[in-house]
């Protein structure tokens, strides 16, 4: 073998899989079809957990260079009432929202510091199997000639599409189709001052934060059920979601758009992130709706637990079978709950009314809406906040 790893795909799940197996003394090769610094379609709110992870690896002072300004209050305005808070956790005191071309191409570089042979601008087109087992891969680089490569491990990091997914068809499960449809954009001269600020309304959502280069992110959805009919004239669609929040509709006024619209819909799913000679990470292993922005945090975690598990195996410590399984398990373990909440709100119905009336309770009860922000954030589980000891806690001291 002439790898370690091979690791197709070099953006969030990739790239710090590469570097963390890399610094763990591997020889890894990351391949991917984009060259960097480039976009993806994402927005980017990285969550105080994701923060922590850009820390432990040293990476946390170039994101920050990139000029992208701290978020330290988060607000939920459900139109009778507004649940602000601190997303702060042990890990960080704030979120940040660096665009993709600068967060990614830091990634990308910090791999390569590690060590790692990146290839940019190749594409994947088989993962070369011998004997039911995943022993390389098989692609062609910019200029057409085609290359085949040999690892003891191929790691699939290359997204919703994955192509790794497509030739070791891994089992799927827990699916939920797509429930959102949402588009994008940025603004300048929309300032947002530190704040995560999102708006919910029968059927409709809105959200806004800061990125680099002074401007605003502004997100506005509706169901999947209206992707279709809304497609052909996005621009009007976003703006009468706006226009439900007369306050925010005002301040965007006053701003110009500088972007054009983008968005999409995304299915929901698990996948056994490993087989015979390869493994899965991130969005190519499990997705989910984007409406609590988890994606990129939870990369990050797959990428620090699956290399963990690829070093028990290459150093002998444990069976890649048993490692493996440990990793898959760990993972829906850990995201099974915040799956499950995150799919209840992308559908946008109004909530049920035990749980407005919780929310209502939550509403002024400052340690109560700082829990509520952490769910969101993916730095609470929604298994604990929402277990009944606390509702009822919350609701009790609501009754004071
Ligand atoms: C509209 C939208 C908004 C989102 N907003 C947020 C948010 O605010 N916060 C958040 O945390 N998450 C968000 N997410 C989720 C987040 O974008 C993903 O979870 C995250 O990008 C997953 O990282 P990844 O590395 O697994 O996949 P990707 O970022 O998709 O990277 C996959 C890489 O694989 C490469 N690749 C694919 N196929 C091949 C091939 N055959 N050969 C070589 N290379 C290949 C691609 O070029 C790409 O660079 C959002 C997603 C969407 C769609």
């Amino acid at each position: 073998m002439t790898y370690d790893a091979i690791v197709v795909g070099a953006r969030c799940a990739g790239a710090p899989t590469a570097m963390l197996l890399a610094h763990r003394g591997y020889r890894v090769l990351a391949v991917d079809r984009a060259t960097f610094p480039s976009d993806t379609i994402s927005t980017h709110l990285i969550h105080p957990p994701g923060v922590g992870a850009l820390r432990e690896w040293d990476l946390l002072e170039r994101v920050v260079a990139t000029g992208c300004p701290p978020i330290d209050t988060y607000a939920f305005d459900f139109g009778p009432f507004t649940i602000e808070g601190s997303p702060a956790n042990g890990d960080s005191a704030v979120a940040y929202a660096p665009r993709r071309t600068a967060l990614d191409k830091i990634l990308l570089d910090a791999a390569v510091d590690a060590g790692v042979e990146v290839r940019e601008g190749f594409t994947v087109a088989d993962v070369v199997i011998e004997d039911g087992r995943a022993v390389g891969i098989r692609g062609r680089d910019r200029g057409g000639s085609t290359t085949t490569e040999r690892a003891r491990v191929v790691v699939g990091a290359d997204g919703l599409h994955s192509t790794v997914v497509r030739q070791v068809h891994p089992e799927q499960y827990d699916e939920k189709p797509p429930l959102l449809a949402a588009y994008y954009t940025y603004w300048s001269g929309l300032p947002m001052l530190g704040r995560f600020e999102s708006y919910v309304r029968p059927y409709r959502a809105l959200a806004a934060w800061p990125t680099n280069d002074d401007a605003t992110l502004v997100i506005a959805g509706w169901p999947y059920a209206e992707f279709e009919t809304n497609k052909s004239d996005v621009e009007r669609h976003y703006h009468e979601v706006i226009d439900l929040v007369p306050s925010f509709a005002d301040r965007i006024r006053g701003a110009r758009r500088e972007e054009r619209f983008v968005g999409m819909a995304v299915p929901n799913y698990f996948r056994k992130p490993y087989g015979p000679g390869w493994a899965l990470v991130g969005d190519a292993g499990y997705n989910k709706d984007f409406i609590t922005a988890q994606g990129i945090q939870d990369a990050f975690r797959d990428a620090d637990a699956c290399t963990s598990a690829i070093e028990a195996w290459l150093s002998g410590t444990r069976s890649f079978e048993r490692a493996m399984a440990d990793y898959q398990r760990e993972r829906d373990r850990h995201v099974k709950p915040m799956y499950e909440f995150t799919a209840q709100l992308a559908t946008l119905e109004p909530p049920p009314p035990e749980l407005q009336r919780l929310l209502g309770a939550v509403h002024g009860n400052r340690d109560a809406m700082d829990g509520f922000v952490r769910v969101s954030a993916g730095a609470t589980s929604p298994s604990e906040f929402f277990s009944a000891e606390n509702v009822e806690r919350i609701l009790a001291a609501a009754l004071q």
